[in-house]
C-alpha cells in the first residue's frame, strides 16, 4: 500500500504494468531500432480505455482523473518511450484541447473517437519560428471566408500527424497580433491542402512519429474553431499546463526503467573479485537515483492532485516537469555509468532509455520556460492558472 495511490488507482496502475509488460516492453527495442510506430499496442490500449482515460464518460472516456493519467505515462514510459509519448501527444495535447474547450458539435464529432482510440490527435503549434514564443512567433493564418476558415502556413514537430485523424492547430486569426490574436481550429487530416511530410530523424523517441505540416487553403468550417476566437493562446497555455504534468509523469516511469536495469546490473556485473553492487560508489549511485525519482513521482502526482482539486496547478505542473525530466537524464546518466561499456552500446536498454528522455526537456515548454513559469509564480506574477 502507497499513501498517494488509493485502492482504485492502485487497480489501475496494476492492470496497466501488466499490459505494458506482455504488450509493450517486449517489443520496445524493436519500435526503436526499426523505428517503427507502436501500432499494435496503441490499438490494444483503445477497447481498454486508455487512450480517452480522462475524458468524461458522456463523451466515451473512461472518466478517471490526472492522476490516473500521470499513473499511464508513467507506466508506459517504464516500458517504452515511443509508445508513452504517443499517448500523451493524442491524451494531453489533442484530446485535452478538445475535451477542456471545444463545442458539443466538435465533442461529438471528435472527442468520441478519440477517447476510444478509433482516431488518434495530434496538436500542432511549433512552426518553423516559434516555439516557445508562441504569441510572437506564429504566423500559420487562419482567415474567415463565408462559413469557413482558410489556413495557410507551415507548422514544425507536430507529434502523431501521420497517424492522426485530427489536429487542432494554434493558428493566427488577428493579423494586429497580440495575446488575444490567436485561435484554435480543428482540421480533419484528409482535407485537401493538407500535407504531412515524412517523419522527422530523431535522436530517440523512433517510433513515435513527428512531422512538419504545411497548409495550403486549408477550409474547413466556422465550427471547428474550438473554444473562442483569439482566445487560443491562454486555452493553448492551459492544455500545456496539464501536458507537463505528462511529460514529467513520463520522465518519472523512463528513469525508473533506467534504475531497474542498474540495479539488475549492478548485481551481474562483477569486477575486482565481487558484485560492483557491494562497491560503495555504486551502491551511492543507486542510493541517489532512488531517492530523486521518488521526489519526482510525488512532485508529479501533487500536480495531478491539485488539478483534479480544482487548484491553481500550472507552477507546481512546471516544477513536476522541471524536475522529473532533469532528474530522469540525470538517473539515466548514472544507468550508463552503472553499466560501464555496455551502457553506450544499443544491446542494452539503457542508451535508448537515455535518448528518449532528452526530448522531455525540451517538448511542452523547455526547462528554461519552466523556469520562467516557477519564477513569475514565485514572485507573484501569474495569475490562476
Ligand atoms: C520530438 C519532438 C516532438 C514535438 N512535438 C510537438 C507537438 O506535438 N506539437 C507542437 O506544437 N510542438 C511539438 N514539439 C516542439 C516543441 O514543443 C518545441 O521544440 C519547444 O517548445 C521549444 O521550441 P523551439 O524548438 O522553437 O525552441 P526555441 O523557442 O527557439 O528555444 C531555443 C532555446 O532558447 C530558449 N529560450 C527561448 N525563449 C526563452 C526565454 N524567454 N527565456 C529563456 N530561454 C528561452 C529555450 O529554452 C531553448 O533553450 C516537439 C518537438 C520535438 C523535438
Amino acid at each position: 500500500m502507497d499513501f498517494t495511490l488509493d485502492n482504485e488507482h492502485r487497480m489501475l496502475q496494476e492492470m496497466i504494468r501488466d499490459f505494458v509488460e506482455k504488450e509493450v516492453k517486449p517489443r520496445a527495442a524493436e519500435v526503436d531500432r526499426e523505428h517503427k510506430f507502436p501500432k499494435e499496442a496503441i490499438e490494444k490500449m483503445g477497447p481498454l480505455g486508455l487512450l480517452g482515460l480522462n475524458v468524461p464518460e458522456e463523451w466515451g472516456g473512461a472518466g478517471a482523473d490526472t492522476l490516473a493519467t500521470a499513473i499511464l505515462y508513467e507506466e508506459l514510459a517504464r516500458g517504452c518511450g515511443s509508445t508513452a509519448l504517443t499517448v500523451e501527444a493524442h491524451l494531453s495535447l489533442a484530446t485535452a484541447a478538445i475535451n477542456l474547450f471545444g463545442s458539443d458539435f466538435l465533442k461529438e464529432k471528435y472527442l468520441t473517437r478519440l477517447a476510444t482510440g478509433e482516431i488518434l490527435g495530434a496538436l500542432s503549434l511549433t512552426e518553423p519560428g516559434a516555439g516557445s514564443d508562441l504569441k510572437g512567433g506564429v504566423r500559420t493564418r487562419a482567415e474567415k471566408v463565408g462559413n469557413e476558415w482558410v489556413l495557410n502556413g507551415s507548422k514544425m514537430w507536430t507529434t502523431n500527424a501521420s497517424v492522426a485523424g485530427v489536429i487542432v492547430f494554434l493558428a493566427r486569426t488577428d493579423p494586429a497580433g497580440g495575446s488575444r490574436s490567436l485561435s484554435l481550429i480543428a482540421v480533419p487530416t484528409d482535407t485537401p491542402g493538407l500535407t504531412i511530410h515524412p517523419a522527422e530523424r530523431k535522436m530517440g523517441l523512433h517510433g513515435c512519429k513527428t512531422h512538419a505540416v504545411t497548409l495550403e487553403d486549408v477550409r474547413v468550417p466556422l465550427d471547428h474553431l474550438v473554444g473562442e476566437e483569439n482566445r487560443g493562446l491562454h486555452q493553448t497555455l492551459e492544455v500545456l499546463a496539464g501536458g507537463r504534468i505528462g511529460i514529467g509523469a513520463l520522465s518519472v516511469g523512463l528513469a525508473q526503467a533506467a534504475f531497474e536495469e542498474a540495479v539488475k546490473y549492478a548485481k551481474e556485473r562483477e569486477a575486482f573479485g565481487g558484485p560492483i553492487a557491494n562497491l560503495q560508489a555504486i551502491q551511492f549511485k543507486l542510493a541517489d537515483m532512488a531517492t530523486n525519482i521518488e521526489i519526482a513521482r510525488l512532485a508529479v502526482y501533487r500536480a495531478a492532485w491539485l488539478k483534479d482539486q480544482g487548484e491553481p496547478y500550472a507552477h507546481a505542473a512546471a516544477m513536476a516537469k522541471l524536475f522529473a525530466t532533469e532528474m530522469a537524464d540525470r538517473v539515466c546518466y548514472e544507468a550508463i555509468q552503472i553499466h560501464g561499456g555496455y551502457g553506450y552500446s544499443a544491446e542494452f536498454p539503457v542508451e535508448r532509455i537515455y535518448r528518449d528522455n532528452r526530448l522531455m526537456l525540451i517538448g511542452e515548454g523547455t526547462s528554461e520556460i519552466n523556469r520562467l513559469v516557477i519564477a513569475r509564480h514565485v514572485l507573484g506574477e501569474t495569475s490562476r492558472n
